[in-house]
């Protein structure tokens, strides 16, 4: 099992999207701040790599099929929009410790999301990263 250490896009925030406190299948997950209308509050994704699986924060309980912005934690700054999705709402994308992105779907209840590496060396910075993970015990 790997887990994939997101992190903010943008070059003057980076910091990692990774939360500890919340789990989903007993690993960290990856918060993202969420918004949508008057709406406020947080998504958890599954930070397993190969999971789909997307949790709302208990303050934000969104319709399935809405489409909503998805925004850094800790910058405020919204996602890049990379693509769009099978299911036609835009997917906006984080990077990842070490290089390679995760892109993902901003419709509700739309669990597609994809992670992709350019190059060897980015596969190989992900499995050292986490090993190191692993090792400190923030993957059980
Ligand atoms: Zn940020
Ligand atoms: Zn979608």
């Amino acid at each position: 099992m790997y887990i994939v250490p997101a992190q903010c896009p943008y070059d003057d925030c980076k910091k990692s999207l990774i939360d500890k406190k919340k789990t989903i299948k007993g690993q960290p997950s990856i918060k993202i701040n969420a918004e949508y209308g008057s709406k406020k509050g947080v998504i958890y994704l599954s930070s397993i790599y190969d999971d789909y699986e997307i949790e709302c924060g208990d303050d934000f309980k969104i319709e399935e099929g809405a489409i909503i912005d998805l925004s850094c934690p800790h910058c405020g700054k919204r996602f890049p929009v990379i693509d769009y999705c099978s299911c036609g709402a835009p997917q906006v994308y984080a990077h990842i410790i070490g290089g390679g992105i995760i892109k993902f779907c901003t419709r509700r209840g739309c669990t597609k999301h994809s992670v992709e590496f350019k190059n060897s060396k980015e596969i190989q910075k992900f499995y050292k990263y986490n090993e190191e993970l692993r090792r400190k015990g923030v993957i059980k």
